[in-house]
């Protein structure tokens, strides 16, 4: 008797046995076919890993399927390897794992299929003049229908004014008629450009080459400075495939997927661009799925989890930013879409290239050892110039709500000449906190080991770690004074120095708090591109992707913040925000000027990052990492707990370590570190800890980590506590 051995999204790590449903056809049935079952008290869709000739379970207990859900998998062969390898390597539940695969409306168990969307349209032979002058209505209503002779769907009807209750009088009287449509399948023969290429640079022209040229899978690594044209080599590769008839997938970070980076594809391919964006609903993100799965979608561009997007005739695959740490994904499956791209570029046997100023140190490692071909950007795009430093020593120099008065001169100078200018500070709110000037008490979040940050518009503290808000205290908690001061400067409050020191300027500020309203960053960079003299303050948000030709000075408020951070990835973090913010400088015929205020002005990775560039920082922090025996040259996990009495994530994880140093056919070579308290160890109420595993040896690590987890699974404090196990973490 056959068993449907199926993954179900569950947090336990182990496949779970079905009898199959009846009428079920055995033979038929392919793996990765969804499955629906009773799991519990619910019913849950699963996925057919194999069908198999035995099982553990007695058979009496084995429970029926429910039904089968698909008669093809949905995802193709490539991506369901490609899932199941993720699964594994992330010591991730595989269930959950292929779920997270899937889009949300296939996960619950939805049709693979296009929503068929209801359209109306006139009627061939309809004529205006059938309807008698009483029928104002029905005439408007059909000249709309008129007007959209590829058909208009009922919502569209009522926003442009006119009444669908009125569509049935049409199509009794055989002048307007409904239809299903299905979104085109036919790939374009057309011409596929909207606009011509640019001539590029030697440069750009050689990175292009290359990438085309790869026979099958390859992995790049485009390391292009600020401002080199980046974009322009995705687009011409691109080109390069679309005429093949092949698609394209395009991961951005988080941050970096604006209207200004779809406009650029849009503007350039005559073909169905689709955009995985997190405002679609689970029904537009599913269609669109099925539009990259059939091949209708050419170019797709989404951000980390896009990365499971199926393609029909995949070409080829771009990373922007590999840098950027949104694609890893920081709480349950853990995955790293740049690294699962790599992956997935060997499984279909197409080139993957990952572009950035400011490479990983992990991808430096990498394009070292040969792992990635390197391809390098050094010159500026067009007649754009790199932009000048200069560091601010801002020690013993009065600051002026955060700004050093030679830096209030430059921003004047900047503005009087006609140009625009950035300021770029990494906090949002008013004040990163509020203090009692009497006894020296501080606003501290009572959930977490942090401070409140103080905002203005609305007045209230808030915490940026758990998000709880109060209201402004009127006396000190500690002491009753009323002397209660702000420290330090965030946006808000530069925005208010800035509007007071330059009130002829407008000031616009960039931060969480002034873009959550739709289209208010559009709004923004509108008025940015009007290209008038202006000041834009804000968070990293302006960091990334955008292209600003007007701005020729940036400066950078606290460049020190996370030099000294207890990441060891702190300098690689700081340096590349650095250059991605100065990076906005000067990207047109204006020269740009970076200035960085400091209190380290001899630091040597401040003073390497200045003066010898990016590459230079970057081979220096690989070899202190090699020789501190960090990654990348071993390989790394991390457990995490969090439980609601200190001590407790602990003890949990000490147990863990026990078991280390009892196992006498410990593989060599694994090192571990900690139990230690997580650097901020009470969040939101928890107190968290962690366990590092390290090792040169991969599949050691991994052997390791597979029965650790299995103790955790089955230690009775493991209800007490909540864990997670983190491979390749991306901050410890
Ligand atoms: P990056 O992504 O490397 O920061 P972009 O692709 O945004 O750089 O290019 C910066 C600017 O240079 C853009 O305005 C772009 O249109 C322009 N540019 C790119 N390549 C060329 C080229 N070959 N000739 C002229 N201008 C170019
Ligand atoms: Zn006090
Ligand atoms: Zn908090």
């Amino acid at each position: 008797m056959p068993y449907l051995r199926l993954a179900i999204p569950s947090p336990l790590r182990r496949l779970f046995d079905y009898l199959p449903p009846q009428d079920c056809c055995i033979e038929r049935l392919q793996p990765g076919v969804r499955v629906k079952v009773p799991f519990g008290r619910r019913e849950v869709t699963g996925v057919l890993i194999e069908v198999s000739e035995i099982t553990d379970v007695p058979t009496g207990k084995l429970k029926a399927a429910i039904t089968v859900l698909d008669t093809q998998p949905p995802l193709p062969e490539s991506l369901f390897k490609l899932a199941r390898w993720a699964g594994n390597y992330y010591q991730h539940p595989l269930g959950d794992a292929l779920s997270q695969a899937l889009p949300v409306l296939l996960r619950k168990g939805g049709a693979c299929e296009y929503a068929h969307q209801h359209l109306w349209r006139a009627a061939k032979a309809a004529d205006i003049a059938q309807l008698g002058k009483t029928a104002a209505r029905q005439r408007e209503l059909l000249l709309l229908l008129l007007d959209h002779p590829n058909g208009i769907s009922e919502d569209a009807i009522r926003a442009e004014g006119g009444q669908s209750s009125l569509l049935k009088k049409l199509e009794e009287k055989s002048l307007a008629e409904s239809f299903i449509h299905k979104p085109n399948h036919q790939l374009q023969n057309s011409e596929p450009l909207h606009e011509a290429p640019l001539t590029l640079n030697n440069e750009q022209q050689a990175a292009v080459s290359a990438i085309v040229r790869s026979n099958g899978f390859t992995s790049f690594l485009l390391q292009g400075v600020t401002g080199s044209g980046k974009t322009e080599v995705y687009l011409q590769a691109i080109e390069h495939y679309i005429r093949e008839g092949k698609q394209a997938l395009i991961l951005v970070p988080e941050i970096g997927l604006t209207p200004q980076t779809v406009a650029r594809f849009k503007a350039r391919f005559n073909l169905p661009v689709v955009v995985l964006h997190s405002n679609l609903t689970d029904r537009q993100r599913l269609d669109a799925w099925l539009q990259a799965k059939e091949g209708v979608a050419r170019i797709i561009i989404g951000t980390r989890s896009a990365i499971f997007t199926p393609l029909k005739n995949p070409g080829v695959i771009f990373i922007d930013e590999e840098h950027d740490t949104s694609f890893k994904q920081q709480e349950g499956f853990r995955y790293n879409a740049r690294d699962l791209a790599v992956m997935r570029g060997n499984y279909e046997d197409i080139p993957v290239v990952l572009g950035t100023a400011t490479p990983a140190i992990e991808s430096l490692y990498n394009a070292r050892q040969g792992r990635y071909q390197w391809l390098k950007l050094n010159q500026r795009a067009g007649n754009a110039q790199p932009p000048k430093f200069e560091l601010l020593d801002i020690r013993q120099l009065p600051l002026q709500d955060g700004l050093a008065e030679p830096l209030i001169q430059q921003i004047r100078g900047h503005l009087q000449q006609g140009t625009q200018v950035l300021i770029f500070l990494n906090r949002r709110g008013f004040a990163p906190t509020l203090m009692c000037h009497d006894c020296g008490w501080l606003a501290d979040c009572k959930r977490c080991d942090a401070h409140m940050t103080l905002h203005r518009k609305p007045f209230h503290l808030h915490c940026h770690h758990c998000d709880s808000q109060r209201p402004v205290p009127a006396t000190c908690d500690s002491c009753g004074s009323t002397e209660l001061k702000p420290v330090g400067a965030g946006t808000e409050r530069t925005e208010e120095a800035l509007l007071k020191l330059f009130p002829e300027f407008p000031v616009i500020r960039v931060d969480r708090d002034t873009t959550q309203r739709k289209h208010s960053m559009q709004q923004i960079m509108d008025r940015v591109h009007e290209g008038k003299p202006c000041i834009l303050v804000g968070t990293q948000m302006l960091a990334k992707g955008h292209h600003f030709p007007k701005v020729t000075l940036v400066a950078i408020l606290n460049a020190d913040s996370g030099l000294f951070s207890a990441d060891f990835r702190g300098m690689e973090r700081t340096a590349q925000l650095i250059l991605q913010v100065s990076g906005r400088a000067g990207r047109a015929e204006h020269p740009g000027k970076v200035v960085m205020q400091t209190h380290h002005a001899e630091h040597p990775t401040i003073t390497s990052l200045v003066t010898e560039g990016y590459q230079a920082f970057a081979e220096q922090e690989l070899s202190q990492r090699i020789s501190a025996q960090l990654p990348p040259s071993l390989y790394c996990a991390m457990f995490r707990a969090e439980a609601n009495h200190q001590g407790l994530a602990e003890r949990f994880l000490s147990k863990l370590r026990n078991l280390l140093e009892e196992d006498i056919l410990q593989p060599h070579g694994i090192q571990w570190l900690g139990p230690l308290p997580s650097p901020m160890e009470k969040r939101a109420g928890l107190f968290r800890a962690q366990l590092v595993l390290q090792s040169r040896d991969r599949k050691a690590l991994h052997h390791q980590l597979q029965s650790i987890i299995y103790q955790a699974e089955t230690d009775p404090d493991a209800r007490k506590v909540r864990w997670s196990v983190d491979v390749d973490p991306v901050d410890m």
